[in-house]
């Protein structure tokens, strides 16, 4: 540490499909990042994968840690003893890590390093979500964001909602939450609550989200916003909106509060935001649940079109990137949307239907060895 203290920090990586291609899933820092939680984050992530059909198994990796009272040098030191631990486990080929909560593409970039210099030789394809001047690719940092609304959209043609003026409500803004926010607003929508950790705002005409971006950059949070009304955090889930956007940690959604939650759509930009009790609840009240595993798929979507990209050494304008964003986004909804109406289930269930019946037929199809 700065002060030149030791301190031993718990890492993990999980993997937990390669039926179709290499491991793929995102590091993050947190202090209750745990076992269970990144085996389970790393098995959503083969799921997500299959969903919007991009050839990726699933992993995940998280260090425990509180990144907000680390410096940059901390930080650094520890990502790179993370990542020479890692060195035979991820590898463009087998195992390729992004960034997820509290990491981003500095973090990125000290993995590329560290891998790279055991290596001899430069591996951009060991991560994702890295900086542009290291392979990075256009529109990776606001993917998960875009894919979220893109699905939104499609999410709101169905209800017969117009998106002009539709009302958004963002729990976290963090990466997926603020980019959602703020990409739902260039399509018109009117961005009423935002929250993050240390509290909530609200404002009925809609909230001036580059301007949200700017306060948090400079103060550290969106609390204090001139012209917003603050609201007690855990009122945000529960404000009157055409779209509730779950944008922070797992299990934000449960029996506790799912019976308050006043929205026709909840887009998951989180992982996991919802708990299987609290998913019946928001199908008893009628509640168009746009699941995880395709709603925040933006993210690995773009991570496999900067690998190819990385693979390759050649890369793509962001309109390119974003364009088959929108098209990979946009047919796993329908596909998702049609299995859900055929088969008479909701969202969750269907998406999980087909990308569990995606990965079987791989391992079908590879059969057992040895
Ligand atoms: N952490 C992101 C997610 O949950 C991105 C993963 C990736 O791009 O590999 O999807």
């Amino acid at each position: 540490m700065d002060d030149g203290s030791w301190e031993v920090f718990t890492g993990y990586r999980v993997q937990h499909s390669v039926e179709r291609g290499p491991c793929k899933g995102g590091i993050r820092y947190h202090p209750d990042v745990n076992l269970d939680e990144i085996k389970a984050l790393a098995m959503w992530m083969t799921w997500k994968s299959a969903v919007v059909n991009i050839p990726f198994g699933g992993a995940r990796g998280g260090v425990a840690c509180d990144p907000k009272n680390m410096s940059q040098g901390e930080l650094e030191r520890m990502t790179r003893r993370f990542a020479s631990e890692l060195v035979e486990v991820i590898g463009p080929e087998k195992d390729i890590p992004a960034p997820d909560v509290y990491t981003n593409e500095q973090v990125m970039a000290w993995i590329v390093d560290t891998y790279s210099m055991n290596k001899g030789y430069m591996v951009p394809g060991v991560v994702t979500g890295k900086p542009l001047a290291l392979g990075g690719s256009y529109g990776r940092r606001e993917a998960t964001g875009r894919g979220c609304v893109f699905v939104t959209l499609e999410a709101l043609k169905i209800l017969g909602i117009s998106p002009q003026g539709a009302t958004m409500a963002v729990q976290g803004f963090g990466n997926a939450g603020s980019i959602t926010a703020k990409i739902a607003s260039e399509y018109g929508m009117r961005v009423v609550a935002v929250s993050d950790s240390s509290g909530a705002i609200y404002r009925a005409e809609g909230l001036d989200i580059p301007k949200v971006i700017e306060h948090k950059q400079q103060t550290g949070s969106v609390v204090g916003f001139a012209g917003a009304e603050e609201l007690p955090g855990d009122k945000l889930l529960a404000t009157k909106c055409d779209v509730l956007v779950p944008a922070a940690l797992e299990g934000a959604i449960h029996t506790g509060n799912a019976d308050q939650i006043n929205t026709k759509i909840v887009a998951e930009a989180a992982n996991g935001p919802t708990t299987p009790e609290a998913q019946a609840v928001l199908d008893d009240k009628g509640i168009f649940v746009v699941p995880d595993i395709l709603a925040n798929a933006g993210g690995v979507t773009v991570s496999y079109f900067e690998w190819v990209q990385s693979s390759q050494f050649y890369f793509w304008s962001e309109e390119e990137v974003n364009s088959r964003l929108r098209e990979v986004m946009v047919r796993a909804f329908h596909e998702v949307y049609n299995a859900s109406q055929q088969k008479g289930i909701n969202m969750r269930d269907a998406a999980l239907d087909l990308a569990v019946s995606r990965v079987a037929e791989a391992q079908r199809l590879r059969g057992i060895y040895p």
